[in-house]
């Protein structure tokens, strides 16, 4: 039964910063049907599931990130209000709602530090139980699907200015990623693309190192409260993502070819001695000369080791154990 009048209303995004259990779980219209998992959690089914493909599309994780999370909401609106068709079988999620509610990078702990790892030191944080969820989340999303192409997009602003505005992340992955992955970030208007050489924590290297989905953490632009956002900073972005869910098209006529970068080296802050050598305003991508001292913590001393290398999300302000700051070569 389609609930018409319902459908008009209802919003996922309001929904989860209510905090409340919504009434109704699940519904349908002419092209999909819909069900609430869980807070933030929403599965989409298109009726005309022909596809190998499935997609999980989270964001939301650091809740004061809310540029991606006003544009998917966008996007999800056209798809459950019944506007446009789905082509994927699709899991949309909002990363940390508590965070989300406050305005907040995190309530207690980064989340997107918290993946695949088992701590019970960290279960009085309400990030670390989030996680844990999260990940049962997408094991029992894919789990039982036939469908062995898996892509996974995870929508983030960056905390600083940068040389390349919109960039991505590419977990470290057992075989290559799909040339058609690889296009729809290009089609999405990433400037950057920097591919990790070592596990980590975040949630796009659990969906791949898990799945071996082909994932993707988006940097779009800078952070800013809900509301403050400029949507049309990213609408390439926006129509990127509505054409792929639509009808699983990728546009390649390309305005700009990202660059490729590959991480050399992570900036680890050991211990309170920690420091940074390089200004608070320094932009991501900034370059550094070989032998350029980076940062120190006591008799560990970090410096440039190739020719030039750049350095993303310079932050020393983090917990101590986290990584303080990314290098990268450019990958020819
Ligand atoms: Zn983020």
């Amino acid at each position: 039964m389609i609930i018409e009048e319902f459908m008009e209303i209802w919003d996922f995004l309001q929904q989860t910063l209510s905090g409340k259990v919504p009434i109704i779980k699940c519904n349908e219209n002419t092209f999909l049907k819909w069900k609430w998992w869980d807070e933030g959690v929403l599965e989409l089914i298109p009726h005309n599931n022909i596809t190998q493909q499935t997609m999980v599309i989270s964001c939301g994780l650091h809740g004061n990130e809310t540029a991606p999370v006003e544009m998917l909401n966008k996007v999800l609106n056209t798809l459950i209000h019944g506007k446009q068709p789905l082509y994927f079988h699709l899991l949309v999620i909002l990363g940390n709602p508590a965070a989300l509610r406050i305005g907040k990078r995190f309530v207690d702990y980064d989340i997107n530090r918290l993946f695949g790892i088992n701590c019970y030191k960290m279960d009085k944080h309400q990030e670390n139980r989030r996680a844990k969820q999260l990940e049962e989340v997408i094991k029992e999303f894919w789990k039982n699907s036939a469908k062995k192409i898996r892509w996974h997009i995870d929508l983030h602003t960056a905390l600083r200015r940068s040389y390349h505005t919109n960039f991505g992340i590419l977990p470290l992955k057992k075989d290559m990623y799909s040339k058609n992955f690889l296009d729809w970030l290009t089609a999405a208007g990433l400037e950057a693309l920097v591919f990790q050489s070592m596990s980590s924590n975040t949630f796009t290297n659990f969906s791949c190192e898990i799945f071996n989905s082909n994932s993707c953490t988006l940097e779009l632009g800078t952070a800013k409260p809900f509301g403050k956002n400029n949507l049309a900073q990213i609408n390439i972005t926006y129509i990127a993502l509505s054409r792929l869910l639509s009808y699983g098209t990728i546009l390649k006529q390309f305005n700009i070819i990202p660059q490729h970068y590959r991480v050399t080296q992570q900036l680890i802050k050991l211990s309170k001695k920690f420091v940074l050598h390089m200004s608070n305003n320094t932009l991501n991508f900034t370059s550094f000369r070989q032998n350029t001292l980076l940062a120190e913590d006591g008799l560990t001393r970090y410096f440039v080791q190739q020719d030039h290398e750049y350095i993303i999300f310079p932050n020393p302000n983090v917990s101590i154990g986290q990584r303080a700051g990314l290098m990268l070569k450019i990958e020819e």
